[in-house]
């Protein structure tokens, strides 16, 4: 099966015809024949877009679950007492309905954090389980077990037993929040040692809050170093080192280049959750972008919460959170896409193909002209091609009044 992408403007700007081959793309050029033609004047073509840190067994739970305080602390408090009621049924329901929304906005790669832990179980780990065979022809799902809190000591026994049965039972990476335990470096090796021995990378919740003592960040970095640690390690938020003097920042952001670790900034729901108790100046609640990047981390950026206690907003599309990290870090286009696609790959140790020939076909076409328009303009007329396979396409219609067409014959006129 062959499918020509015909008249397509490329990331560069410049126009070509892609021909792509089975999964791959295997020409880009003018003038090309043969297979399927899709016109796509007028698009982009962008490689698909990756989602690195959802919360898919959250998602649409905004109106069941009360956050009255807005805060971190609500959501959690409100979270962990509604999730005890759920079913698989509705927690695959409610993913499902999430990753709809992902995959026709252009994501092909999704990494999800699944809830463990006292009073649901491994329910949750079961039901996104069944999401992620379901559609992994359409969207490559990574399952983070998300153990409960604490992991050390003797308090924590059942919730490492629970991790390590996660990891056995299918889930892809080990997550903890090693900043809510009474011991957080001690919850950090726990979480690497788990890991380590079912062979699979680690991706903690860091640092989600303002204050700046103790930077479970630094105790991460350190403790990658002094293991060797060799499965990958993502940090996802980091919030407190945005909150540091700009050398200390890039002192701890220099550690974590060392230690190789992948940062995941996510604009929304850190915009919504923090500083809520400053009235002026609002902290925006963002890590230290600018500090990691001189460092030479890698960073990726997500959309977290869905809906949730968490975050009210979200809509499952990651030029939003490009958006954001435009408005909110003061990040390049050209930077804020990286985030979303390639740089947001490296973080889940994933290949980075590229839109070139012989690469895998995993694209979003997008109407638009070029990468900052295709950011700010969102638009919702778009093409996702998973594996040279067709798996969503988005056309929306406008019906305008005379007055805003060129018709002028009274009636209302389609754009
Ligand atoms: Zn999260």
């Amino acid at each position: 099966m062959s499918l020509l992408l015909r008249n397509v403007t490329l990331p560069e700007g410049n126009q070509a015809d892609v021909l792509l081959d089975g999964a791959l793309i295997s020409r880009i050029g003018q003038g090309i024949q043969g297979g399927r033609v899709l016109d796509l004047s007028g698009y982009l073509l962008l490689p698909s877009l990756a989602e690195p840190h959802a919360h898919l067994d959250k998602a649409f739970t905004a109106d069941l679950v009360p956050n009255p305080s807005g805060d971190l602390g609500g959501a959690i408090k409100g979270w962990i007492e509604h999730r005890t009621g759920l079913t698989v049924e509705d927690i695959y329901g409610r993913a499902m309905s999430a990753v709809r929304k992902y995959v026709a906005h252009g994501v092909t790669t999704l990494r999800t954090h699944v809830d463990i832990g006292p009073g649901l179980g491994l329910r949750a780990l079961e039901a996104i389980s069944a999401v992620r065979a379901s559609v992994a022809a359409v969207c490559e799902i990574q399952i983070v077990a998300f153990s409960a809190t604490p992991l050390s000591g003797a308090a924590g026994a059942a919730n490492r037993d629970l991790l390590a049965q996660a990891l056995a039972e299918g889930a892809d990476v080990a997550g903890a929040c090693p900043g809510l335990d009474p011991d957080p470096r001690k919850a950090i090796d726990l979480c690497l040692d788990i890991a380590a021995g079912h062979g699979k990378p680690v991706d903690m919740h860091i640092d989600e809050w303002l204050h700046v003592e103790p930077s479970t960040m630094e105790l991460l970095a350190d403790a990658v170093i002094a293991t060797g640690f060799e499965h990958g390690v993502t940090a996802s938020h980091c919030v407190s080192l945005g909150m540091l003097p700009a050398e200390h920042a890039l002192r701890v952001s220099r550690k974590a280049a060392a230690a190789r670790l992948s940062v995941i900034c996510l604009p929304q729901t850190n915009l919504y959750l923090q500083g809520r108790d400053h009235a002026t100046a609002t902290p925006r609640g963002l890590t230290a972008v600018k500090a990691l990047r001189e460092a030479g981390v890698n960073i990726a950026a997500g959309a977290d919460n869905m809906q949730d206690p968490f975050n009210l907003l979200g809509r499952g599309d990651p030029l939003e959170t490009a958006a954001l990290l435009m408005a909110a870090a003061h990040q390049s286009a050209a930077q804020a896409l990286a985030s979303v696609t390639d740089c947001a790959r490296q973080a889940l140790g994933l290949p980075v193909p590229g839109i070139a020939a012989g690469a895998r076909a995993d694209l979003l076409a997008i109407k638009a002209g070029s990468v900052r328009e295709a950011i700010a303009s969102a638009d919702t007329n778009r093409v996702v091609i998973r594996a040279g396979r067709l798996v969503a396409r988005t056309d929306t219609r406008h019906d305008l009044a005379d007055e805003l067409t060129d018709k002028g014959d009274g009636h209302l006129g389609r754009h």
